[in-house]
């Protein structure tokens, strides 16, 4: 049985019958930038979020960097993420001018260790990013207590969590604004690139909106020195479609991680659930020993699986200007040979599961018995 990573055609086509319409809609008023379809998802998204605003942009990425933007980030400041993340989380801190400072993660969770904070802070700290990694909030808690000691401000990169939750509370609610990405692959995706940001601060959201535009709030007036950052009608319209069905999704995938848990051989570990944190399993992550062996050996069995990420960001050859080295942050650089991300996707079946955690098991079964020698064994196979 083939199990793919994710499958978004799937998708598609459930929803078709309100897709189409609603994309043709868009085609017949010619509302390609902005517009109706884009307004009415930013304020159905900053519901959902509990947040008092959304502004729709072009991808994650600039929806991190116009946060930072907004708040006066820039030259001379730094701001704190976390090493465990996707390249975009460091490339906006980098943007906007700032110099980007990493800590470490917890092994047990892949998040930001909130205990390694205050080594990290300086007096040109302005800011904490922390990630909501494969679909789980940060301890935000503990995040914030040490950020009020010291007067700087906390954004979520809730890009892989689109409806996690921190003690009932929804992602994007949970600190001084957060930037979400609707790339396709993610939990509520467009279809194309779309990203956006959440915020409380009224001054805030409408710098952004403004920065979004060309530093214009109205048209051929300029205020600022912005950027085209705009969020197009037609993704506005399809997340428009698809929000109202992210909750039931995002139940599938819960549901999908449960049976995950009761099905994988206990040689595997699974990433654990901080207390008060409700994830969204945007990503199911692994643990294994022979990492690379037992993905070979599912690869050949037809099930897709992924890596996130293989090369921690302090590793990057585009970081080599930051000075970090191999052992600056070991947590994340053990993950990185340990972690596969197994298919999980909100239409996956028992079926499909039971297919991956079988391959998985199979294959722990046969390194048991070989005491590690599987690894060869795969490859000469
Ligand atoms: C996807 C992602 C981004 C970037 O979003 P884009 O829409 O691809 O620009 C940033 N941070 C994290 C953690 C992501 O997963």
């Amino acid at each position: 049985m083939l199990v793919p990573f994710l499958d978004l055609p799937a998708q598609y086509h459930a929803l078709q019958s309100e897709i189409d319409p609603a994309i043709k809609k868009v085609l017949e008023t010619s509302a390609f930038i902005l517009g109706p379809a884009v307004e009415q998802f930013e304020k159905d998204f900053a519901a959902f979020c509990g947040a008092a605003h959304c502004i729709g942009v072009n991808s994650g990425t600039s929806a991190l960097s116009l946060l930072l933007r907004a708040h006066g980030i820039g030259a001379g400041d730094e701001v704190i993420t976390v090493a465990n993340t996707f390249f975009a989380t460091l490339e906006a801190i980098v943007h906007v001018g700032a110099t980007p400072v990493l800590v470490d993660c917890e092994e047990t969770t892949a998040l930001m260790n909130p205990d390694l904070l205050e080594r990290a802070i300086t007096k040109k700290t302005k800011a904490i990013l922390p990630v909501h990694i494969y679909g789980q909030t940060a301890d935000i808690t503990a995040i914030t207590a040490i950020a009020k000691k010291h007067g700087i401000l906390v954004f979520e990169d809730a890009c892989q969590a689109h409806g996690a939750r921190e003690h009932g509370q929804v992602a994007g609610g949970l600190a001084d604004g957060a930037a979400f990405s609707f790339y396709p692959g993610k939990n509520l995706g467009a279809y194309g690139e779309a990203g956006a940001i959440t915020t409380n601060d009224t001054a805030v959201a409408k710098k952004i909106r403004m920065l979004r535009d060309h530093g214009s709030a109205a048209k051929y007036h300029h205020d600022a020195i912005g950027w085209n950052e705009r969020m197009d009608g037609i993704q506005g319209a399809v997340l428009g479609v698809k929000l109202p069905h992210l909750q039931k999704w995002n139940d599938a995938r819960r549901a999908h991680a449960k049976t995950y848990r009761s099905l994988l051989p206990k040689e595997v570990s699974a990433m654990e659930t901080r207390e008060g944190s409700d994830p969204v399993y945007h990503l199911f992550v692994i643990r294994t020993a022979d990492r690379n062996a037992l993905q070979a050996h599912l690869t050949a069995r037809g099930i897709q699986t992924g890596i996130h990420y293989p090369i921690p960001l302090h590793l990057q050859p585009a970081c080599s200007e930051f000075g970090w080295k191999q052992g600056d942050f070991p947590v994340t650089e053990k993950l990185a040979k340990e972690i596969l991300s197994l298919p999980m996707f909100p239409e996956m079946t028992d079926a499909q599961i039971q297919e991956v955690c079988d391959a998985v098991a199979s294959f722990e079964s046969v390194r048991a018995a070989t005491g590690g020698q599987v690894a060869t064994m795969v490859r000469s196979a």
